[in-house]
């Protein structure tokens, strides 16, 4: 059984994850309206990702007998300044969202919820990797500067994401 304190943490991460799918699906439509296809199709891929992590938590919570009670997400930004803003923007994202998993696991692991701290072990792997991704885009896109030509290839690279 859950406690009620990591039952509502839960059901507040899985907000920010369905936050998370929210704003890359808005980064994906910015990227898609100024003719950056390949990035518009990265950030929708990376939009479905959020949605899978949020209803990994969702099944966590049901197989424990918890609750699950959906909060209302706010509205993500539509305008964005730049590919580069865009990633940056994404970065800063995964980086709050990886401060909140460690406090969600720390939380667990002080009330001795081992199932809970298993579950979480994986978001902490998974957050290690998002911000990787998400930072070595940012970086390209530091090194593309004003070459639209070296930024269409790297559209075209993240255009390829399976
Ligand atoms: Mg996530």
């Amino acid at each position: 059984m859950l406690s009620q304190k990591i039952n509502d943490a839960l059901n507040t991460q899985i907000k920010a994850e369905f936050y998370a799918s929210y704003l890359y699906l808005s980064m994906s439509a910015y990227c898609d309206s100024i003719g950056l296809t390949g990035l518009a199709h990265w950030m929708r891929h990376q939009s479905e990702e959020e949605r899978s992590h949020a209803m990994k938590l969702f099944e966590h919570i049901q197989a424990r007998g918890g609750q699950v009670v959906l909060q209302s997400i706010e509205k993500p930004p539509a305008d964005f300044d730049s590919a580069l803003g865009v990633f940056q923007q994404a970065l800063e994202h995964e980086q709050s969202v990886t401060r909140m998993i460690h406090e969600l696991r720390e939380q667990a692991v002080k009330e001795h919820d081992q199932a809970t701290e298993v579950e979480l072990q994986w978001f902490v792997k998974e957050q290690v990797e998002e911000e990787k991704t998400a930072g070595d885009i940012v970086a390209r896109l530091k090194m593309v500067g004003d070459d639209l030509t070296a930024l269409l290839m790297v559209d075209g690279d993240l255009g390829s994401r399976e």
